[in-house]
C-alpha cells in the first residue's frame, strides 16, 4: 500500500520548504530595489530614485520597440519577456559602479551577454549621467538585441555593430551626414579595407575614435535611408542565418551592392551627388 497522495504532497511541501531555508542561514538582504516592465528589470539602490527608474524603464521599452522594427527582431520572437527580461543595474554613482565592476574611471556603461559577473543579459551603469537616457541606454540595448538576434561568435565588422548602436541615440542621426559630407569630399574617410577590420577598443586618439563612430553611423544610415528598412531587415536576417557580411549584402541588395567594396563606392558617391 502506498502513501496517501495528501501525505506525499505534505511531505514535499515540508521538504521543499526545508530546502529553500538551509539551517543556520542568515537573512542576506538584497541591497537592490527592483522594478519591472515587459522586457526589462531595473535594479537600483536608492528609494528616492524610484521615479527616475520608472522613466528609465519607459524609455527602454520605447527603444526596444523601435530597434526591434529596424533589425527585424519583432518579426522573429519575443525573447526578453518573463524570466528572460534584460536586467538594467543602476549604481547610485560612478564610484559605486567602478568599485563593483572593476571598470576604469572613464567607463560609463557596459552591456553583457554572459560573463562571470552577470549571468543574465545585463546593462550596467550608474545614475546621474546626463546622457544616460538619450545615448547610453539606446546604445547598449541595441547591442544586446542585435547579439541576441544575430547570435554570438559571428565575425562582423565592428563598425556595423557600432553604427547600429548609435541609430537611436538622440540627435546623432541629424548631424552625422552633415559632418561626414566634407570629410568624404576631402577623401579623409577611413578606407573600407581598414574600416572593415579595425576594432576601436584601445584606440587613444580621440579624433580617430570620433571619425570611426561617425563613419559607422553614416554607412548604416545610408543603407537604411537609401534602400529602405525591408532590405535592411533582410540583410540582418542573412547575417543571423550565418552568411558572411559580403554574402549578406549581396543577397539583401541584389544587383545593387555585391560586396563591402561596392558599399564603400556607393556610400562615397551618395555624398558627391549632394
Ligand atoms: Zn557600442
Amino acid at each position: 500500500m502506498g502513501l496517501h497522495p495528501a501525505i506525499i504532497l505534505l511531505f514535499w511541501c515540508i521538504f521543499l520548504g526545508a530546502a529553500s531555508v538551509p539551517a543556520g542561514a542568515t537573512d542576506v538582504k538584497d541591497p537592490f530595489i527592483e522594478l519591472t516592465s515587459e522586457h526589462f528589470r531595473a535594479r537600483f539602490t536608492m528609494e528616492d530614485e524610484r521615479t527616475q527608474v520608472q522613466t528609465v524603464l519607459r524609455r527602454a521599452e520605447d527603444y526596444y520597440g523601435r530597434i526591434a522594427d529596424k533589425i527585424g527582431y519583432s518579426r522573429y520572437q519575443d525573447f526578453w519577456t518573463w524570466d528572460r527580461r534584460v536586467v538594467i543595474m543602476l549604481y547610485p554613482d560612478q564610484y559605486a559602479y567602478a568599485r563593483f565592476t572593476g571598470f576604469p574611471q572613464w567607463s560609463k556603461a557596459y552591456a553583457s551577454r554572459d560573463t562571470r559577473l552577470f549571468r543574465e543579459h545585463t546593462i550596467v551603469s550608474y545614475n546621474g549621467q546626463d546622457n544616460f537616457l538619450d545615448e547610453i541606454l539606446p546604445h547598449e540595448i541595441t547591442h544586446l538585441m542585435f547579439w541576441d538576434y544575430v547570435g554570438q561568435g559571428k565575425l562582423l565588422p565592428v563598425w556595423f555593430e557600432e553604427g547600429l548602436a548609435q541609430l537611436e541615440e538622440s540627435g546623432k542621426k541629424d548631424q552625422v551626414q552633415a559632418i561626414m559630407g566634407p570629410i568624404v569630399s576631402a577623401g579623409k574617410q577611413i578606407p573600407f579595407d581598414s574600416f572593415n577590420v579595425i576594432s576601436i577598443t584601445g584606440e587613444k586618439d580621440e579624433i580617430k575614435v570620433s571619425l570611426f563612430y561617425a563613419q559607422s553611423l553614416s554607412v548604416v544610415l545610408f543603407l537604411l535611408e537609401k534602400y529602405g528598412n525591408d532590405a535592411f531587415i533582410r540583410f540582418c536576417r542573412e547575417l543571423r542565418d550565418g552568411r558572411s557580411f559580403d554574402d549578406s549584402l549581396r543577397r539583401a541588395y541584389p544587383s545593387i551592392i555585391g560586396s563591402s567594396k561596392e558599399l564603400e563606392t556607393r556610400w562615397i558617391r551618395h555624398f558627391q551627388q549632394q
